[in-house]
C-alpha cells in the first residue's frame, strides 16, 4: 500500500499487515492529556521484574562497550541446568518471537506452508506472511467439542498438507487464554510426521497451574522435530529487555542458531535473564498476584452481566456484547489502555491483561461507567 517502493519488496512483504501492538503509556498520555493512565494491554508482569534483576543489570553497565556473548554461555548454562538438557539444545533469541521467526526462516519458504489454529497468535500468521509462505488456519473449537475459540486439535491435522513444514501450537493461546491438555497435545504431536517442526509456544508456562497442563520438554528425546519455547517477557517481568528461548534436541537448535543474528540477545539481557532465574520467590510472588488479580477481574465483569474466556494466562477475553472497538476507545480517555481482539477474529471482545489491584479496579469501574453511559 502507499508508496510506490512497497512493490519492491517481495510479494510476501506486500501483503503484510505489520503486528499491531498495544497502546503504550506514554502515547496515550501525549495524546489525550492524561496523567495516571493504567495499561493493561499487554500482558506484562504489573509487579515488575525481581529486584535482583536491577542488580546484574547495574553491574552489567560497566561493559556497555563490549558486543554481548553471541553464544550466551552463562544464560545457556542457567537454562540447561534448570530444563536438564545439553547447553547445546537451546535456542536463544531477542524475545521468542525472535525464535518464531528463526523457524520461519529456517523452515519456511514460498510454496510450503504453515499450520496455526484461528485466533492463535499473531506472530504465526506474521512470520508466515514474510517469507511468503502459505498459512493454513485451522477452523477453532466452536464450543461443542472443545472449548470455544480454542485450538482444535483434529482440525489442525486436517490442515496439514504435503507441503507443510511448520505447526504453531500457543499453550496457552493469546489472546484466547484456552490451553490443550496433555494426553491431547502428545497425541497430536505423535501424529504430525517427523519432517515437520512442531512450535509449542509456552509464553505463559509459569502462570498454568492445571494438573493436565503438559510436561512438554520431556518429550524431547522422542520427537526430533518439537522446539518448546519460552520468554522472560511474561511472568519474569522483562518483556522490555526482550529475551526468550527455544528448547529442543540439538539438531533443531543448530539449524535455529545458523539463522540467528550474532549478538540477537544484548548483554544486559543475558545478564538480567539469569537473575531473574535465581530469584523463584519473586516468581511465585508474580504467579500468586495473578491468581488473585484474575479473580478479581472475573468477579467484577460478572457483575457487570458480561461473560468470558476462562484463560489461564494473565491475561482474560472478555465478551463486551457491543462494538469493542467503541468501548475501547472510551475506556482510552478513562485512561485506561486493553487490547481490542477484533483483528484475531474476536469482534465484540477485550482482551484485559492482570494487573495490580488497584489497576483492576480502575478498569472494572471504567467500564462500568462506559458500559452505563
Ligand atoms: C507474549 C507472547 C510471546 C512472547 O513474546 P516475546 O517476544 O518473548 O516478548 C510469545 N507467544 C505468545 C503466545 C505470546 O503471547
Amino acid at each position: 500500500m502507499g508508496h510506490p517502493i512497497v512493490k519492491l519488496a517481495t510479494s510476501g512483504v506486500q501483503a503484510l499487515r505489520p503486528y499491531a501492538p498495544g497502546k503504550p503509556l506514554t502515547e496515550l498520555e501525549r495524546e489525550y492529556g492524561i496523567v495516571d493512565a493504567v495499561k493493561l494491554a499487554s500482558n506484562e508482569n504489573p509487579l515488575g521484574p525481581s529486584p535482583q534483576v536491577l542488580q546484574a543489570l547495574r553491574s552489567g553497565f560497566d561493559d556497555l562497550a563490549r558486543y554481548p556473548d553471541g553464544n550466551g554461555f552463562t544464560l545457556k548454562a542457567a537454562l540447561a541446568g534448570k530444563h536438564t538438557v545439553a547447553a547445546d539444545c537451546i535456542t536463544l533469541g531477542n524475545g521468542s518471537n525472535d525464535v518464531l521467526e528463526l523457524v520461519a526462516r529456517a523452515f519456511l519458504s514460498p510454496g510450503s506452508s504453515a499450520v496455526f489454529s484461528a485466533h492463535a497468535f499473531a506472530v504465526y500468521p506474521l512470520v508466515t506472511q514474510a517469507i511468503g509462505a502459505q498459512a493454513n488456519v485451522a477452523a477453532a473449537h466452536d464450543g461443542s467439542t472443545g472449548p470455544r475459540y480454542g485450538h482444535n486439535l483434529d482440525a489442525m491435522l486436517k490442515a496439514i498438507d504435503a507441503d507443510t513444514r511448520v505447526v504453531f501450537i500457543a499453550n496457552p493461546n493469546n489472546p484466547t487464554g484456552t490451553w490443550l491438555d496433555s494426553a491431547a497435545l502428545r497425541a497430536f504431536v505423535d501424529a504430525v510426521p517427523q519432517n515437520i517442526i512442531v512450535v509449542i509456544d509456552e509464553a505463559y508456562f509459569e502462570y498454568v497451574s492445571e494438573p493436565d497442563y503438559p510436561d512438554t520438554m520431556a518429550w524431547l528425546p522422542d520427537f526430533p522435530n518439537l522446539l518448546v519455547t519460552r520468554t522472560f517477557s511474561k511472568a519474569y517481568g522483562l518483556a522490555s529487555l526482550r529475551v526468550g528461548y527455544g528448547v529442543s534436541r540439538s539438531g533443531l537448535a543448530d539449524v535455529l542458531n545458523r539463522v540467528r543474528q550474532p549478538f540477537n540477545v544484548n548483554s544486559l539481557a543475558q545478564a538480567g535473564a539469569v537473575a531473574a532465574l535465581e530469584d523463584e520467590d519473586h516468581l511465585h510472588k508474580s504467579v500468586r498476584a495473578n491468581q488473585a488479580g484474575m479473580q478479581q477481574l472475573v468477579d467484577g465483569v460478572q457483575a457487570l452481566g458480561l461473560s468470558y474466556i476462562p484463560s489461564v494466562g494473565n491475561f482474560l477475553p472478555v465478551d463486551i456484547g457491543r462494538d469493542s472497538g467503541e468501548v475501547y476507545e472510551e475506556l482510552l480517555r478513562e485512561g485506561v489502555i486493553v487490547r481490542p481482539v477484533d483483528n484475531y477474529g474476536m469482534p465484540g471482545y477485550l482482551r484485559i491483561s492482570i494487573g495490580l489491584p488497584e489497576e483492576n479496579q480502575r478498569f472494572l469501574q471504567a467500564l462500568d461507567k462506559v458500559l452505563a453511559a
